[in-house]
């Protein structure tokens, strides 16, 4: 060990190069990742780094035919992948899981550069996310017959079409992969258009693990290639995750989709709970990978005897959130992933202004360059404003009061979607009743934003239909045989 100062540290210890500064790098262009080969670009699309603007790297936009061919692929490698005893589909996976988890901080590198997504929820909570789902789904692949009672005999419906967003690229990734494989499917999967690099990265893991060809094809393209994907006539079953416009029109296009859709879900909060805790917990649930989340706490619901502390209490903690570089260890917030959204956060903020609002931005500064939205509160909102209905996906909380459980209740209630919920409390009767008559498929009690890959999410009403995650994640992956 050397004892000697060197440049590392004015101190004289030493330390190795942090591992967020692992360089990374990015071909040119890619190409197909179909039959576990890359194809030769074809027509290309820029990916950008949302940071700085700059161009990072080229895609492949997959048409019609490059479509049919990752089908064919995925339909060849089938019967086979199907044949194999659970167990060995399950060594597969395992070692898929071992490969991400051992190069978890390059992945955490790469999704923070071509996301947006800050390196620190990066790496330690989408990469470790993804390592356990196929480490999940591994456990399962010899218990198919344990795993759904109600299914006689489980046998695999054969090519999955995987069509995912762009808020946790490697997250949908495996919430995708890792279930189809464990049943005995083969897939092809398009990230979307903005946050496509991690998947041309995972290719590399895929290789690694010796999956064999046609198991797992990535393509890239935008929504005329996710749209060929469903319209194809070799795919068993569409596993979509994603707004619910595009989730309404696949659903008009074919009836063998399973839909993770959109969200506008409100975090309750009473005059009795752990009011700094929820605080805390409020902050985490709308700013957490800058509110690019489809079950963010966007409805903040306060008992009115509250309102003032709980709102003082969020500015004061606001204001303390650094909105800075993706790949900066200090920064909360990161920028947002296209201008697209950035122009929609803007639309629907000025809207609420419109109808009355009042709004209050964070003291952060913003950096230069990139795609910048200070987290925003928006106070005096009433149910009938956009902001209230619409899912807005950004750095953006609404907040409403009510004076009893019903009316809170009420409140939540009252929106198309139905994915998700909080409630504060310290009655325990109380937290279990108001619970129990929600409309959304997750509700979490004093908590917001907690994820397993061994416990089921997904959504009612507009937020779509069909589990990820848990036993429950396998059923759509799952037919009857004879
Ligand atoms: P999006 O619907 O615009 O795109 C999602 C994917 O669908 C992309 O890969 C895109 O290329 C593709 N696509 C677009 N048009 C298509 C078409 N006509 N046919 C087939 N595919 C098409 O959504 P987004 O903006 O990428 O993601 C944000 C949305 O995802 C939000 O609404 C969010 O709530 C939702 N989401 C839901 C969950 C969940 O589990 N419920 C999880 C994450 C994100």
């Amino acid at each position: 060990m050397s004892q000697t100062r060197d440049n590392n540290s004015e101190f004289g210890f030493d330390y190795p190069p942090s591992l967020e500064s692992l360089p990374v790098s990015f071909k040119e262009s890619y190409g197909l990742f179909i039959n576990n080969s890359f194809s030769a670009p074809g027509e290309l699309f820029e990916s950008l780094d949302p940071s700085s603007g700059r161009v990072i790297s080229k895609l492949t936009k997959a048409n019609k035919s490059d479509v049919g061919r990752a089908f064919k692929a995925a339909r060849a490698a089938q019967p086979a992948w199907a044949a194999l005893p659970g167990g060995v589909r399950g060594q597969y996976l395992f070692k898929i899981a071992r490969l991400l988890g051992e190069r978890m901080r390059e992945g955490a590198v790469i999704e923070a550069i071509d996301g947006g997504k800050v390196i620190s929820e990066a790496r330690d909570i989408d990469l470790p996310l993804a390592v356990q789902h196929f480490f999940y789904y591994a456990g399962w692949a010899d218990k198919l017959d344990f795993a759904c009672p109600d299914i006689k005999k489980p046998v695999p419906l054969g090519v999955v079409g995987a069509i995912i967003p762009w808020n946790f690229p490697m997250l949908m990734l495996a919430w995708k992969i890792a279930p189809a494989l464990a049943c005995g499917n083969t897939i092809v999967l398009k990230p979307a258009e903005t946050t496509s690099l991690g998947a041309m990265w995972f290719c590399e893991i895929i290789l690694a693990a010796g999956l064999p060809k046609g198991v797992v094809n990535i393509i890239t393209g935008d929504g005329q290639t996710g749209e060929e994907m469903v319209k194809n006539n070799q795919v068993d079953k569409i596993a979509f995750t994603g707004s619910t416009s595009v989730g309404k029109k696949i659903a008009s296009l074919t009836n063998k989709a399973t839909l993770e859709l959109g969200g506008k879900s409100a975090n309750i909060v009473f005059a009795d709970c752990a009011i700094d805790q929820a605080v805390e917990s409020i902050i985490e649930g709308i700013f957490f990978n800058r509110g690019h989340v489809c079950c963010a706490g966007s409805r903040l619901l306060v008992e009115e005897s509250i309102e003032e502390v709980i709102i003082s209490k969020l500015k004061r903690r606001m204001d303390t959130l650094i909105v800075g570089p993706a790949l900066d260890k200090n920064s909360d917030i990161g920028p947002i992933n296209s201008l697209s959204q950035l122009n929609t956060i803007k639309d629907l903020v000025k809207s609420a202004e419109m109808e009355g609002a009042s709004v209050y931005q964070s003291a952060s500064a913003l950096p230069r360059g990139g795609l910048w939205f200070k987290p925003t509160l928006l106070i005096d909102v009433t149910p009938a404003m956009r902001v209230a209905r619409e899912e807005i996906f950004g750095p953006v909380l609404s907040v409403m009061t009510f004076r009893t459980p019903d009316e809170a209740i009420s409140l939540a209630n009252s929106s198309p979607y139905g994915l998700a919920a909080g409630v504060w409390t310290n009655k325990g009767s109380k937290a279990l009743e108001v619970t129990a008559r929600l409309k959304a498929g997750v509700v979490w009690q004093n908590s917001y934003n907690l994820f397993d890959a061994a416990s089921p999410f997904g959504g009612i009403k507009e937020s779509g239909y069909g589990r990820e995650g848990g036993i429950q994640g396998l059923r759509d992956y799952l037919g009857e045989g004879v």
